[in-house]
């Protein structure tokens, strides 16, 4: 064939050209086709196009064949993707595309483009297993809204058989609900919105199923915009169904959780109030010469109500702690103190147990824990009296302060059964009790719970180490604290009345009389309080129900002491003691606090207002008693 200088610049050109005659044979190839095929220039020469492509082998041209009759003069054609077989058995895809030349040049009729599609059919095969294997449904739509194509996760996941799924016209007819179960229309979802506004669309779905359940898809829909003007658009759905089905699990157990709380705190302020009036008539009792059998019953209605109101407040501080609401108080406490205090406290339950208990040498008596003062002895009895119940009979228990590098130690240990590895951690759950109930030991599960949350209210940390059969440790730790800076007066805690002190209360007051104000809403409260001074004498009560008629009261008959609740029907307590101080006739009255409030914050404010005590709920008569001796002296 002669080579004329067209020939030559097709040779270099940088895609595969071939001249062909009418009948669709080859005249002449150029480089790039020789190398794509692996042929000489030479033997393609005379072949047809179908003689080098796979007769068998997926094509995606429609027509392998080629002539000169299927195209009009000056016509182009694109024939689509062609598997061309290589000699040496490989084969690669090109892209044909054919033109007809207007007027013959030599034979050539018709020339032939090949484009080298291997790079493009591996990227596109790539993508291809990537989306085949997503787990979220993909589908493509064109922009007659008819499916273009989907992978296995869109037909498992909208329930539709792939075939059935690809042209489908319109829009997605699939059947899906809204949250509220109501059809959504094709036209009202995401992926027929964002055909029409071009904007991606996201909203939940439900695919109802035929055992009745409801198959819940995220579908998200983009608009993809052609270079040719087309709007397409690829939408994505995934199952959400598992997420949702957590999400309402979680839902329904916090709601059980807050009812159980709310239950739990109502319940227990309920209960506080008739037993302060149990405790307290018990102690009005005690006062009495009673005989040794009544006594002894007296004693157990007061440790028993005792314990139940302790039982009762530590679930309250459970869920202050939760709520955020309770209120510790940091400051240096001398550690030797609080522990031999708390030794001595349980020092009767150590008897009664045969159960040792000894403090270890070694705590230094300057040594500070920076600790509410309150609350580390609740710790501290709380561990001390679980060594001593989860003990055996002549069992031992070891308490020990420490300062180490500016944190202080508590170590408690005890001789006891121990704890299993695997339940160290469910013991600080509340009421979680292991095997304490089937052992027949009294308790709640609320105990360790609750110095938990109290040792990591003042930063600290609390844990426990344990050998079954041997014994367990338990320990917490807190910042230690300068020495020289504790508080001179740390809140005291009311010990049980002892018969002695009962004994001591029992002494009639005498030397003048003296006027005391009660002005308090709950009745049961009121004839306690007044039963109980009357008992002791010297004190003549005036009780009121409200804060106005404690007002009047106040001016009409000139009391040397009055006595508030915080809570009153008509007015705060901080209300009352302002009206008091304001008025000339009350304002040198001492006004004492008596309330079941015990947070730290209501106590410091309303000493800080001007009342002379804050005393607490259960009322504690020696501390009723001390105080009125202390600020109800009476006028001349
Ligand atoms: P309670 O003693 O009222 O049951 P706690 O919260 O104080 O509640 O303790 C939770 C559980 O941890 C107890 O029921 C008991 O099974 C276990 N426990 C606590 N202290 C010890 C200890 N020193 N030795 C063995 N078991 C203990």
């Amino acid at each position: 064939m002669v080579v004329g200088p067209l020939e030559q610049a097709l040779d270099y050109a940088p895609t595969g050209i071939a001249l062909l005659t009418g009948d669709g044979c080859i005249r002449w190839a150029n480089r790039r086709l020789c190398r794509m095929l692996r042929r000489d220039a030479d033997d393609l020469v005379g072949l047809a196009l179908s003689e080098l492509t796979d007769p068998n082998g997926p094509n995606d041209s429609t027509d392998r064949e080629v002539s000169a009759d299927q195209l009009e003069i000056g016509q182009m054609s694109d024939r689509g993707r062609l598997r061309f077989l290589r000699p040496d058995g490989t084969s690669v895809w090109g892209g044909l595309a054919l033109s007809r030349l207007p007027d013959e040049v030599s034979e050539t009729v018709m020339v032939a483009q090949i484009n080298d599609l291997s790079a493009l059919m591996r990227a596109e095969e790539q993508l291809g297993m990537v989306v085949q294997g997503l787990d979220d449904g993909i589908v493509t739509f064109d922009p007659h809204g008819r499916v273009a194509s989907s992978n296995p996760a869109a037909s498992r996941l909208l329930g539709i058989v792939a075939t059935e799924l690809l042209g489908e016209v319109s829009q997605p007819d699939w059947a899906m609900i809204d949250e509220d179960g109501e059809p959504v229309a094709p036209q009202g979802r995401p992926e027929a919105m964002v055909a029409r506004t071009g904007e991606p669309a996201h909203q939940s779905l439900g695919v109802p199923l035929d055992d009745d359940t409801v198959r819940w898809l995220q579908v998200s829909a983009h608009p993809i915009e052609r270079p040719n003007g087309e709007r397409w658009v690829v939408a994505s759905y995934r199952d959400v169904s598992e997420h949702r089905r957590v999400e309402a699990e979680l839902a329904v157990s916090l709601a059980a959780d807050r009812a159980k709380s709310e239950f739990l705190s109502r319940m227990s302020h309920e209960l506080r109030t008739p037993l302060n009036v149990v405790l307290g008539y018990a102690q009005l009792l005690q006062m009495d010469d009673l005989a040794p059998t009544h006594r002894d019953s007296v004693d157990q209605i007061l440790t028993a109500g005792r314990h139940l109101l302790e039982l009762v407040e530590e679930v309250l501080d459970l869920e202050r702690i939760k709520r955020g609401r309770l209120e510790v108080v940091l400051q240096p406490v001398p550690l030797l103190d609080a522990l031999r205090e708390v030794l001595e406290l349980v020092q009767p339950l150590a008897d009664a147990s045969i159960v040792t208990v000894e403090l270890r040498a070694g705590t230094e008596p300057e040594i500070m824990a920076v600790a509410d003062a309150v609350r580390l002895r609740q710790v501290l009895l709380n561990l001390l009296t679980n060594a001593i119940k989860y003990n055996r009979r002549g069992g031992r228990v070891t308490l020990a302060g420490r300062e180490i590098g500016g944190m202080i130690v508590v170590r408690v240990r005890d001789t006891g059964r121990g704890i299993a590895p695997d339940q160290l951690t469910r013991i600080f759950l509340p009421f979680e009790r292991l095997e304490a109930d089937a052992l027949g030991i009294d308790g709640a599960g609320v105990g360790l719970a609750l110095s938990k949350r109290l040792v990591e209210a003042m930063g600290g940390q609390i844990g426990v180490e344990s050998t079954l059969g041997v014994g367990s440790t338990f320990w917490f730790i807190v910042r230690a604290g300068v020495a020289g800076k504790a508080d001179p007066n740390p809140p005291p805690i009311f010990e049980p009345l002892s018969p002695s002190a009962a004994a001591d209360l029992a002494r009639r007051a005498d030397g003048p009389r003296r006027r005391l104000l009660y002005i308090e809403d709950n009745t049961a409260s009121r004839t306690l309080l007044e039963q109980l001074v009357a008992h002791r004498g010297g004190f003549d009560v005036v009780a009121a129900g409200t804060a106005a008629e404690g007002l009047q009261l106040a001016r009409e008959t000139a009391p040397d002491t009055i006595l508030v609740d915080l809570h009153l029907p008509d007015a705060s307590g901080e209300d009352l003691l302002r009206e008091l101080q304001a008025d000339p006739n009350t304002a040198s009255t001492p006004v004492v606090v008596l309330t079941a409030d015990a947070t730290p914050a209501r106590r410091n404010a309303l000493l800080e207002m001007g009342a002379a005590a804050y005393l607490t709920k259960p009322l504690d008569a020696a501390a009723l008693f001390v105080t009125l001796e202390t600020f109800g002296q009476a006028r001349e």
